[in-house]
């Protein structure tokens, strides 16, 4: 049996719950055992994955919180998977550009993560370098990330229309 343990991403971060949001449980985070625990630490604790509702990060419009910095660019990560992975079908997986962020040895892990499309339409995330840092993304599909990168614009779209009288 998988325990689940819940733990304060401020305690890990030194961050407080945003003034905004849904004012739930915001940065509460749940890590699950990894089934086949290595030895040795992740980046995390020991043999443990992040796994994060972005529902909660957010601000109440949906958008990145901008109240701190630290929450900021952890949201924005999680932003930067969903972008890669939202339209990914179950099983689908590709390359991101976001860094890991472990440490083996102590030294930076130069591995870029991988997203993969659960088939509980979770999110995953993963280092395939260090086999380290493992995240599981929910509450992503109405966010604003959760159909890919914005269409192309082009500075002809925010010109007022001609008037042709
Ligand atoms: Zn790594």
């Amino acid at each position: 049996m998988r325990v689940v343990r819940q733990i304060l991403l401020a305690l890990r971060h030194g961050l407080t719950r945003p003034a905004s949001g849904c004012g739930c449980a915001a940065l509460v985070t749940h890590r699950l055992p990894k089934r086949d625990p290595p030895p040795g630490r992740s980046c995390y604790d020991a043999d443990m994955a992040l796994i994060v509702d972005i529902r909660h990060w957010l601000d109440e419009r949906g958008e990145l919180p901008r109240v701190n910095v630290q929450i900021f660019r952890q949201a924005l990560r999680v932003a930067q998977l969903i972008e890669a992975g939202g339209p990914l079908e179950a099983g689908q997986f590709r390359e991101t550009l976001v860094a890991c962020s472990c440490r083996p040895t102590r030294k930076p892990c130069l591995g870029l993560l991988w997203v993969e499309k659960a088939e509980d339409d979770r999110i995953w995330a993963y280092c395939v370098t260090c086999k380290r840092e493992e995240i599981w993304i929910s509450g992503w599909q109405g966010t604003l990330w959760a159909e890919g990168p914005m269409e192309p614009a082009s500075h002809a779209m925010f010109t007022p229309p001609q008037n042709v009288n």
